[in-house]
Parts: structure tokens; sequence; C-alpha cells
């Protein structure tokens, strides 16, 4: 059957079918440097066409799976607070049906409605975050919702030693300070991973990708590029580990299409989106 709107290429379940909801949600509300997230979950939708949808890697096929695109949600651009509510509301709609969230942003803080809605459903979960920066303020000009404070919101929820951080380079000395005994974090690479896996076998698990965790010479789409960051084989062997615990909720965030001409850091994200959604679903073949 022809696809009435554009859609992830190999998204191929109903909605009724799908064991996993991806879903774009352009938020740009509180980038605080660079906008243009709002640009990406269509730039990636578009690009996805371009893309095979079998991973070599892994010996998996996108149609294979129970796999459906929502498309993304209207979201009233300049009001936070609704645009919040929205991707909460539609994040507890996927997972009360039982399906895994796969949020295409966005900024960064669009993972903390999304996590709630998560969270909610399964309160044991622990948050995997993949990023250049901290986020960990307790607030940025003024406001607790920033993409600057997402990670902190998302502690707020869940508390000490849930929460562990990958990739990170960047923030105030306060929050690196306050890191310690409260989130387990690996500045600059991915190399404590596979440990931390090992030891979350069988626990319900959050991913989320920020992607400018990636070094600027692999993603400069983006709105806070900062050098010194792992490369696109790191964050694949990265989200590969990944496959042996249970994805409850996930989301790739903070791509800018329009910082990178060449079109290779909306490629970057495409990848990374077709191998989460593998790894995710590994289980639940159509
Ligand atoms: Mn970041
Ligand atoms: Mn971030």
């Amino acid at each position: 059957m022809m696809n009435e709107k554009l859609t992830l290429n190999g998204f191929n379940s109903s909605y009724e079918d799908a064991r996993m909801v991806a879903f774009g949600v352009p938020l740009d509300g509180t980038t605080s440097f660079r906008p243009g997230t709002r640009f990406a979950p269509a730039h990636i939708r578009s690009e996805f066409i371009g893309l095979e949808t079998y991973s070599p890697y892994l010996d998996m096929d996108l149609k294979e799976y129970k796999i459906h695109d929502q498309g993304d949600l209207y979201l009233p651009i300049g009001n936070i607070e609704k645009s919040l509510e929205r991707i909460y509301q539609k994040s507890k709609e996927i997972v009360s049906a039982g399906k895994t969230p796969f949020m295409i942003g966005g900024e960064h803080l669009a993972t903390y409605p999304a996590f709630k809605a998560v969270y909610e459903k399964h309160p044991d979960v622990f948050l995997l975050h993949f990023d250049a920066h901290t986020d960990l303020r307790d607030e940025f000009y003024e406001s607790p919702l920033s993409h600057a404070t997402v990670i902190k919101r998302c502690w707020d929820l869940v508390g000490d030693g849930r929460i562990f951080q990958f990739g990170i380079r960047s923030g105030d000395k306060k929050e690196f300070e306050w890191s310690r005994g409260h989130t387990v974090m690996e500045r600059y690479g991915v190399s404590s991973l596979s440990a931390i896996i090992n030891k979350l076998k069988g626990k319900k698990i959050y991913v989320t990708i920020d992607l400018d965790v990636l070094d600027p010479a692999y993603f400069s789409g983006t709105g806070t590029p900062e050098p010194g960051g792992i490369s696109f084989k790191e964050l694949l062997q990265s989200i590969h580990e990944i496959k042996e615990v249970e994805i409850v909720g996930m989301d790739i965030v903070e791509l800018s299409p329009h910082y990178d001409s060449s079109g290779a850091s909306t490629a970057v994200a495409c990848k990374v989106l077709r191998e989460m959604t593998l790894v995710a679903m590994k289980n639940y073949r159509r």
C-alpha cells in the first residue's frame, strides 16, 4: 500500500501492530546558542529515503520489525509549556498502549516530557545519556526548563545512581562537582559503557542521544558543537552494546541540519536512528 504521507522508509507496521512508535518533535524553544533544531525531524524523514533499510552491522532489516512512524507533532512554536505538554501526552499515549516511544528531536529539552511518561509507566527505569554537555544546571536564563537543565529535571524524577552520562566534556564547574554521587559520568568517552551495560542486564533503560556527543568532524550540524568528541564508529559500537538491555524509550536530539550544508550530519542522524531502532526491536519481528 502506498503511504499517504512521508514516513520513515521501512517503518511499515500499522500503529496497532507496532511495538515501537517513532514521532518527530520539532522543538526549538530554549536552544541557547544557535537555533535550528525545529527543522531536524523533517530533514531526517526526507533523507531517510536515501538510507538502506538493511543494516549490515546487525544483519537486520527495518522492514521486518514491528515499527511505525507517526510523523511530526504539531507544536505551538514559542509556547514551551504547551509544547512540552503535547510531547508528554503523545509519549504517554504510546507508552500506555504498551509500545516503545522513539522521539526524534528537536532540542534536548524534549527528552524531559518523553522520559517522564516512560518513568511513570516504569518507575524503575535507568537513563543512559550521551552528550557533550552535562545538562545538569538547575536553571538556565532564569528558567528551570531548558536544554541545559534537562538531565537535572530527569534526575528530579529518578534520583541518585540511575543516570549514566557518556562523552561529557562541557558544562559549568558546579555541574561537574554536583554530578559526583548523583549521576555516573564518564568524561570525554564511552569506554565504561560495556561494564555498565553488564550491570544493567535485565533492567529497563531509556536512551537519550544528544548527537553533539560526536566530534564536530563527524557531526557539525548542531547548535552547540564541542570539539573533542567521540567518533561515529564509537557511537555506533555503543549503540550495538546497548542490545544487551531492555529499551523502554529512546530519543535522538539536537540535529540542526542547516549548519551542515553537506548533509552529512543528517545522514549521521539517520544511521543512528536505524541502528537504535533495530537494537531496541531485536525481539519484535513482524
Ligand atoms: Mn549537547
Ligand atoms: Mn544535551
